[in-house]
């Protein structure tokens, strides 16, 4: 066995309350490859127990060295009550998976020593080019410290995590994060399952969602990146998200952010794969080359040069600009009206039958309220008044819309000098809302939420424009209302600093 004569870093040891388990001997620095090994039995993942797959086990069994059968008959047995069934019990109990898609399993002599832990200090990964299972350092490890992998797919609450581990693996967990006290632990099983929720939204949709919606799905991104962040350093699922992120910019036209972004997600998975590993090599010729990828220039709203990036930021300055966070306003600034977070365009704005994230926030998991202001602008390009008032109106990216009043006086509660086109309107708080029987559009309830006023600019560019909006008194309100925190809903008229 080559792999034992190399300077092993670690040592099978007993470990209290978990059997063997692989120890640290050193200190092994982050993004060290610990071990790297072929399957010495491979068998279907998730294979029933037939008469094939026992025969199948047998001889590969009959084949293995002393030194291996050894090593396979020292590990864990789930079945120890039946000779007959020792070997399928063992693989049950140690196979990893591996492969492509992972659709088989393997007994390897050492990785399949690595205990469980859900928070892991080791990644495992099947590497196809080298066809060895590999197993890295997501952090430092200590020496004396165990090596721990994650056993199941995907990160999950502790209660899920617990019946998996048990029905699979039979073992209950007693790791750091398992064994943390309720409130700790329902923290942290509230950002494994915001994490969740923003994987499905980043996903929705598909190409439609990035087309129409860049600048919502980028803050997903963000978002998440952040909560992985929150849980510990290298998380596996950070690379892909760092991937999702360059494709958003990338089908813009960003090639300056895409480049970055995608350079972060390689980095990443330097650490968790090493240089040689599948998705380094898929994606380091994004990392050089983006406009070479296919989605590239879908369309140009977001166009800049490779190297169109901001020099003497620091590293917060730049993540600002990298994921196109407005910043919050500082007490006393006025308000930008060109903040596409308080002015969003209408694709922007948060979906009625959805509990969007960039919006709401919960304190306890079931109810939700707004965490910030938001106001909805736009143009009336045209307006009409059948059973109600309608108005098309165009938003601040040259989308028009349909808005119905469904207010007590279906909109009578407007004066008609009011109602012009070309004039600008304004809705605090605004969702999108899908109608049986037009586009897509928004559904006015509540007339204090809405303002018309015949001042316009508001989409043009510059001081001016604001100091023309700021004549108007209940627009002035817009610039020293604190809109990024919510303290209530507020109303027309806005009050200004001054009242
Ligand atoms: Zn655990
Ligand atoms: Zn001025």
């Amino acid at each position: 066995m080559s792999s034992m004569a190399t300077d092993l870093m670690y040592a099978l040891r007993e470990v209290p309350g978990k059997g063997k388990g692989l120890i640290a001997t050193r200190k092994i620095p982050m993004g060290t490859r610990i071990l790297s090994e072929e399957p010495i039995i491979r068998v279907p993942e998730a294979a029933p127990d037939t008469l094939t797959l026992r025969t199948s086990i047998n001889q590969q069994v009959d084949a293995l060295t002393p030194d291996q059968r050894q090593a396979l008959l020292s590990m864990h047995n789930i079945h120890d009550d039946d000779a007959a069934s020792r070997y399928l019990g063992i693989i049950r109990a140690n196979a990893l998976p591996f492969g492509d898609c992972e659709r088989e399993a393997g007994i390897f002599v050492n990785a399949c020593r690595i205990n469980h832990d859900c928070d892991n200090n080791a990644q495992r990964s099947w590497n196809e080019n080298i066809n060895r299972h590999t197993v890295h350092a997501k952090r430092d490890i200590e020496n004396g410290e165990e090596i721990t992998i994650f056993y199941l797919g995907v990160l999950n609450n502790r209660k899920t995590r617990q019946e998996a581990l048990r029905s699979k693996f039979r073992f209950t967990c007693m790791c750091r994060l398992c064994s943390l006290p309720p409130d700790q632990s329902q923290e942290n099983d509230r950002k494994l399952s915001e994490i969740l929720t923003l994987d499905g939204l980043i996903g929705r949709d598909g190409m439609m969602g990035i087309l129409s919606a860049p600048l919502r799905k980028l803050r997903y991104v963000d978002q998440q990146i952040r909560l992985y962040n929150e849980l510990g350093p290298n998380d596996n699922g950070l690379p892909r998200a760092f991937i999702d992120a360059a494709q958003i910019a990338i089908t813009h036209g960003d090639l300056a952010r895409a480049r970055n972004f995608a350079k972060r997600a390689v980095l990443g998975w330097i650490v968790l794969e090493g240089d040689d590993g599948p998705q380094v090599l898929q994606y380091s010729a994004l990392t050089q080359d983006p406009s070479k990828h296919e989605l590239y220039g879908t369309t140009m709203k977001w166009k800049t040069a490779i190297d169109n990036i901001p020099v003497g930021l620091d590293s917060e300055d730049f993540d600002d600009w990298l994921w196109r966070r407005d910043k919050p306003k500082k007490p006393g600034q006025p308000v930008d009206l060109r903040n596409r977070t308080t002015f969003p365009c209408f694709n922007d704005l948060p979906d009625e039958n959805d509990v969007d994230l960039e919006f709401y926030a919960s304190s306890d998991g079931f109810t939700y309220r707004p965490h910030r202001h938001w106001l909805f602008l736009a143009e009336i390009v045209d307006f009409a008044t059948l059973v109600r008032l309608q108005m098309d109106v165009k938003d601040v990216e040259g989308m028009t819309i349909p808005l119905f009043f469904y207010t007590i006086d279906r909109g009578d509660e407007l004066a008609p000098s009011q109602v012009q086109k070309g004039y600008t309107i304004a809705i605090l708080y605004a969702e999108r809302h899908a109608f049986m029987f037009s586009e897509p559009g928004i559904r006015l309830e509540e007339p204090k939420n809405f303002k018309a006023c015949q001042r316009t600019g508001w989409n043009d560019k510059g001081h001016k424009a604001d100091c023309k909006l700021l004549r108007d008194t209940d627009l002035k309100g817009l610039f020293s209302l604190d809109w990024d925190n919510f303290e209530g809903h507020v109303q027309f008229p806005l009050k200004t600093a001054t009242n």
